[in-house]
Order: structure tokens, then sequence, then C-alpha cells
């Protein structure tokens, strides 16, 4: 019996083929990942004191309350720092694969990837702004496109 990947990866290879994998959704990251199929980007703001917090979780760092609204950002930011992966290669990744820390605008930091960058031309405080890509699934997932001047 043949794998997912065996029966269906023949026909679909090649350039252009979208092989990203889709996000790995829990109960606390879903209203994320849900706003970025819509192609919006969101963090949780606590609605006790007011502060907004990413990676997403069930409890406010600050004053321990379990209530928060999902408040929609303006996928703004910069570049905190990067990491440029060449090893171990998972084939459903080109590379290199740049891994991003992008302090957006409101004062959240994320985790993503660059692109539209050659890495020589990466720069630590470079403007950049949320982009999407597609998944396998037909899912989309943020990364980020320098800003150009
Ligand atoms: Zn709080």
């Amino acid at each position: 019996m043949l794998s997912a990947e065996e029966s269906g990866a023949g026909d679909e290879g090649g350039e252009g083929a979208v092989t990203r994998p889709d996000p790995l959704v829990t109960e606390d990251s879903e209203v994320f990942w849900a706003a970025a199929d819509e192609s919006r980007l969101v963090a949780q703001r606590c609605s006790s004191c007011g502060r907004l917090r990413h990676p997403p979780r069930p409890m406010c760092p600050h004053c321990h309350s379990l209530d928060f609204t999902a408040q929609e950002l303006s996928g703004r930011g910069t570049l905190y720092s990067y990491a440029i992966l060449h090893h171990p290669q998972n084939p459903l990744f080109e590379y290199p694969v740049l891994a991003a820390l992008v302090d957006l605008d409101e004062g959240v930091r994320l985790m993503s990837n660059l692109r539209g960058v050659d890495p020589p031309d990466i720069r630590i405080g470079m403007k950049v702004q949320v982009g999407y890509e597609a998944t396998s699934g037909g899912h989309q997932v943020p990364v980020f496109d320098p800003v150009r001047p």
C-alpha cells in the first residue's frame, strides 16, 4: 500500500508545487490559524489588563486572566533576528529556509519565515510586512517580505 506521499507526489512535483505542510493547530492557536486562512494576523489581547501576547496561550503572563479577545494586527514590523537553515533538510521546504523573529509594530514578537530577499541582503532592523503562503492542505501561513523603501 502506498503512503499519501508516494501515491500523489509524482504528478504534483516540480516548480511551483505547493508542498509547505499545514500548521499544527492546537486549541490555543486555533484563532490565530483561522485568521491566517483569511489573510489576517491576530494576537490575543487580555481582557483584564489589556496587554497583547503571542504565541497564543490560555493564560495572561502578566495578570493570569483566562479571558482574551483576538486583536487584528497591522502585519508591519521589524526584523529582530534571523537564522539561515541549511540542515537537516525536510523535503517539504525549499532551502535555505530563512527563519525570522519579527517584532510587530503592536509590540509582540512572532517566529516566522522571511522571503523575497537574498541572504546577503538581510539586515537586522529591516522593515517587513506580512504576506501569506499556501500550504498543501489548503491553509495559509503568515510569512514576511521586506518593505522596499
Ligand atoms: Zn492580563
